[in-house]
This record gives structure tokens, C-alpha cells and sequence, in this order.
């Protein structure tokens, strides 16, 4: 008789639970895997497959406005919104079941219901049954954060409802200047709704490129987005189908749907982590783990939102990728946190790897900026009033290119590619040998030969 029911008992049929289930099974492992809502998690149920099937839609108002530019004549053009929700849903409700079959064909078998632990090497169902397991990997996600309870947050959706709503709201108001509300803004905006972004800071995408972050703004602002920053929500009322959102700075608005995307929290709650000992990370409310996504206890490990590390979908697959080499592959890997790079599909869309020039210039004592902004070929001839920003930051001292930062179309395509230099450490150099591929915009970025700023720190005085 075998010690355990399982070798593995991964919680969270997400991006990372999925991964590591599979690749465990793979090596060998007896594996079982819970799901308590929808097979493929957060980023293929309510997140990143969703919200880019919705990005990719609502492109299509400028596709159809700057074709005229270009000769066409387009009869006037109709959007319906429970078209776009149902072929959404069916789309969905594919991944969703081929989710469940790539992981049972691995030979995990998937259980579909809640699971917590009730020790360190048992795990609960929401039937009752209990399972004893070898390993135990927490990989249950996280979820949206609606911060300090204000009068009328009952009114208040979160990403989760609005991937579901009924209707396109004539007007909406969206807290938060993070990716979730520029990227729901600029979705809502192309439906055609009357969008209002709250932030409570100066501007915009904290941690970006200061570049970058001026640059979004006054693109989302020109598509007729309006951001009210230096604010917060206070109070939501309703009158019949109406929503007043009331603002800190004395002002109201009136709108159909009140949204939040303020942030997310790991779900780390009534899991059963304190019967199993597992502590919790006191800086950012997830489960503490080391480089290995081991957590305070031998055999249970943790990957992806749920410890609150870099909440990315790739970032989930490959802590649970490394996870099942490590632990049932005899292949020991670590994830390298380093230079990973990121996009928000706002509109126009932001890609980033490496640093920010703020950061670069705290980091090394010379920094180059090769800064362009231009207006894209497109828009030469559709007329639309818009610029596309590039920008690389180099170690004048190594030559290294430390950051690429763009704005505009295809942002997020260009900027997969060049991570690839990025992380091979390409200098300067490396970029400017590379021949432009034209006519494109990223060519832009082996172009530019001289830099738009230079930043040298003096040597401290012995
Ligand atoms: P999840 O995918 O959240 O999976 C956790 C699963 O565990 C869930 O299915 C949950 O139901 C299940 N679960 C929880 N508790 C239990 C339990 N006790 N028992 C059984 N099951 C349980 N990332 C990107 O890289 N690119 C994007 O474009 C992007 N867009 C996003 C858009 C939105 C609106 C949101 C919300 C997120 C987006 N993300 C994006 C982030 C990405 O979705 C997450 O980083 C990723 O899904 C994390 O994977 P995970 O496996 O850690 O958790
Ligand atoms: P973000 O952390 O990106 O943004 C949260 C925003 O809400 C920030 O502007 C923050 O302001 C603001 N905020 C936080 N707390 C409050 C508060 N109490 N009152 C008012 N405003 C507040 O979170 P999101 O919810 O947008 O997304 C969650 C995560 O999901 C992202 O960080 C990302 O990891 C992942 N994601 C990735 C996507 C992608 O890869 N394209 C897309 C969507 C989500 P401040 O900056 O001042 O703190």
C-alpha cells in the first residue's frame, strides 16, 4: 500500500496549478487536482483570454474610422454587445474544456469542487472525502480587492462582472490607473461607452517609464477618455438603473456601471493554511515561499498569485513548470524573477521590459536615453491624431540597453521580441548593428543614434 492517496495534490486549476499538475503527471507523479469554479483559472476564465478577445473587438471602431482615410466607405457601422459576450462565452467554454482534457490526458485526475488542507500532508474536498498526499501545491490565485468599505460598494463591479454584464453601459466610471482599469477604460471607450477613470495619485500607471506614463495619458485623453486623478471614489448611490459616484474632491458623477480595479489580494483565505503551519509573507499577504516555491512547511509549495510575487499568467506557468521539474523531474530549476517583461493592453498599448529610466539612473552612474516620438504611418493617411513613444535606457558605462519602453500599436508583439535581447544582455551596440526591417515602427529602435539625454554621476568625493 502506497504511503499517500497521491505523490501530488496541486489546488487551483489556474494557469500555474494547471502547468505543474500536467508536467508532475508527466515525470511519473500520481497527481490530483482540484478546481473549485472553472478549469483554466483567472486568466482564461475572467482575464487575460477574455479581456484580450474584448481589446481585440473594440479596436475595431478606429479600424473602421480610418478607413475612410484610405478609400473605404463603410456602411454605418452597428456593435452588439451580447454578441461579443456570447461568442466570448463559447470561446471560453472551449479552453475551459480542453483545460480539463490536457490535464487528465497527462494522467492527473481532476476534481471539481474546493479543496483545503486540513494538515500537512491532508487536503479536504467539498465533499467531505479527504485525500492524503505527498506534496501539496498551493496554486489558487487571487482576487479582486474593492479596498476600505465605502457607503454603496454593493453598487461597485469588479473585472469579474464585467466580463458578464447584461449590457454596454452608455457611461461608466472606473477606479484604479492600473492595467485592469486603463485596459477596461480603453475596452468600454471603443464599445462606445463614456468612460471616467478615477486615480488617486498624480498620474497614471505608477511604476511605469515616466515617459511612458505621460505619453498613455494624453493618448487615452485624445480617444475621448476622461482621468481624473488626485481623487478617490467615496460614496456609490443608486437611483433606479443610475449610479452617482461621489468623489473625495467634493465632485459627483452620474453613470450606468461603477467599476473598481484597484488592486488584487491572493486567496489565501480559509484554506486551512494555520492547521498545516503554512505561514504567510507579511509584506504582501501571500504565501511565503523560497526560490524554490517552497513554503514554510517541507512539503508544500506555493506558485503564482497566491504569493503575490509578479501576477503574470507566464510567471504562474513557469514557478509551476519549475516546480514539478524540481520536485518530481530530479531537474532542479529555479524561476529568474529578472527582466520580465510586461504589457497593458490599454489603447494605444504599452509595452516595458527592464528598467525605467528613474530606475536605471538610482542603479548606474551613467545613463543614455534614446527617446523618439512619432506620428505612425497610418495615421498619415486615416488623419487620427497619434503619436507612438520608443524609448531605450543604456549604461553608458557597459553599453548594455537596460530598458526598452513603447507605446502604440503592436507594443506588446515588438516588446516580446526585444526581451529576447534584453535578457541576453545586448548592448547598444548589438541594436545599432541590427538592420532596420522597413517600413515598420520598431525599426525605430536601431535607429537611433544619438542620445536625448545623458545622465553621469560624479564619482563621491573620498
Ligand atoms: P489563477 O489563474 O487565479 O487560478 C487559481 C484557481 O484556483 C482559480 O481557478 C480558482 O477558482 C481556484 N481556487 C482557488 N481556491 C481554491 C480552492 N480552495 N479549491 C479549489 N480551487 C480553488 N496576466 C498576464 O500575463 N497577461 C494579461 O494580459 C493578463 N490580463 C489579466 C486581466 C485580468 C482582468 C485579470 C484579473 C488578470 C490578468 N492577468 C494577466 C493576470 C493572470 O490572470 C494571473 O496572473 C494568472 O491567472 C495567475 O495564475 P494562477 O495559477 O496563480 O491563479
Ligand atoms: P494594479 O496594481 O495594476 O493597479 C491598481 C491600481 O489601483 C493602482 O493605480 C493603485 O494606485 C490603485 N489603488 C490601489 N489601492 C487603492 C485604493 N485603496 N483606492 C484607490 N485606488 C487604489 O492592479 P489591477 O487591479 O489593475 O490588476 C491586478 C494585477 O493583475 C496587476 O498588477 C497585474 O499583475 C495583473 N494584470 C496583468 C495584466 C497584463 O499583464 N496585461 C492585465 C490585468 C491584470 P497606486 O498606483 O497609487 O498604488
Amino acid at each position: 500500500m502506497a504511503e499517500f492517496d497521491v505523490d501530488l495534490f496541486v489546488i487551483g486549476g489556474g494557469s500555474g496549478g494547471v502547468r505543474a499538475g500536467r508536467i508532475a503527471a508527466n515525470h511519473g507523479a500520481r497527481v490530483m487536482l482540484a478546481e473549485e469554479y472553472r478549469m483554466g483559472g483567472t486568466c482564461v476564465i475572467r482575464g487575460c483570454v477574455p479581456k484580450k478577445l474584448f481589446v481585440i473587438g473594440s479596436h475595431m471602431k478606429d479600424e473602421i474610422e480610418d478607413a475612410k482615410g484610405f478609400g473605404w466607405t463603410i456602411p454605418p457601422a452597428s456593435f452588439d454587445w451580447p454578441t461579443l459576450i456570447a461568442n466570448k462565452d463559447k470561446e471560453i467554454a472551449r479552453l475551459e474544456a480542453a483545460y480539463t482534457t490536457n490535464v487528465e490526458k497527462s494522467g492527473a485526475k481532476v476534481v471539481k469542487t474546493r479543496a483545503v488542507l486540513e494538515d500537512a500532508h491532508t487536503v479536504r474536498l467539498g465533499t467531505g472525502e479527504t485525500v492524503s498526499a505527498r506534496y501539496i501545491l498551493i496554486a489558487t490565485g487571487g482576487a479582486p480587492n474593492h479596498g476600505k468599505e465605502i457607503p454603496g460598494i454593493e453598487h461597485v463591479i469588479s473585472s469579474n462582472e464585467a466580463f458578464h454584464l447584461t449590457e454596454l453601459p452608455k457611461r461608466i466610471v472606473i477606479q484604479g490607473g492600473g492595467y485592469i482599469a486603463l485596459e477596461f477604460a480603453g475596452i468600454f471607450a471603443g464599445y462606445g461607452s463614456d468612460v471616467t477613470v478615477i486615480y488617486r495619485g498624480d498620474n497614471i500607471l505608477r511604476g511605469f517609464d515616466e515617459d511612458v506614463r505621460k505619453h498613455v495619458r494624453t493618448e487615452m485623453e485624445k480617444r475621448g477618455i476622461t482621468i481624473l486623478t488626485g481623487c478617490t471614489v467615496t460614496e456609490v448611490t443608486r437611483h433606479g438603473k443610475d449610479y452617482t459616484t461621489h468623489l473625495s474632491n467634493g465632485s459627483s458623477i452620474a453613470s450606468d456601471q461603477v467599476m473598481f480595479a484597484i488592486g488584487r489580494h491572493p486567496a489565501v483565505a480559509n484554506l486551512g493554511l494555520e492547521k498545516a503551519g503554512v505561514a504567510i509573507n507579511p509584506k504582501n499577504g501571500g504565501i511565503q515561499v523560497d526560490a524554490w516555491s517552497k513554503s514554510s512547511v517541507d512539503n508544500i509549495y506555493a506558485i503564482g498569485d497566491v504569493t503575490h510575487r509578479h501576477n503574470l499568467t507566464p510567471v504562474a506557468i513557469r514557478e509551476g513548470h519549475a516546480f514539478a521539474d524540481t520536485v518530481f523531474g530530479k531537474r532542479p530549476v529555479q524561476v529568474d524573477h529578472a527582466t520580465i517583461p510586461t504589457a497593458v493592453f490599454s489603447q494605444p498599448e504599452v509595452g516595458t521590459v527592464g528598467l525605467t529610466e528613474a530606475e536605471a539612473r538610482a542603479q548606474v552612474s551613467h545613463v543614455d536615453i534614446y527617446k523618439t516620438d512619432f506620428r505612425p504611418i497610418k495615421a498619415t493617411m486615416s488623419g487620427r491624431d497619434t503619436r507612438v513613444l520608443m524609448k531605450l535606457v543604456v549604461d553608458g558605462s557597459t553599453d548594455r540597453v537596460l530598458g526598452c519602453h513603447i507605446v502604440g500599436d503592436a507594443a506588446a508583439e515588438i516588446t516580446q521580441a526585444v526581451a529576447i535581447a534584453v535578457k541576453m544582455k545586448a548592448t547598444k551596440a548589438d541594436f545599432d548593428a541590427t538592420i532596420a526591417l522597413h517600413p515598420t515602427a520598431a525599426e525605430e529602435l536601431v535607429t537611433m543614434r544619438t542620445p536625448t539625454a545623458r545622465y553621469v554621476r560624479e564619482a563621491a568625493a573620498e
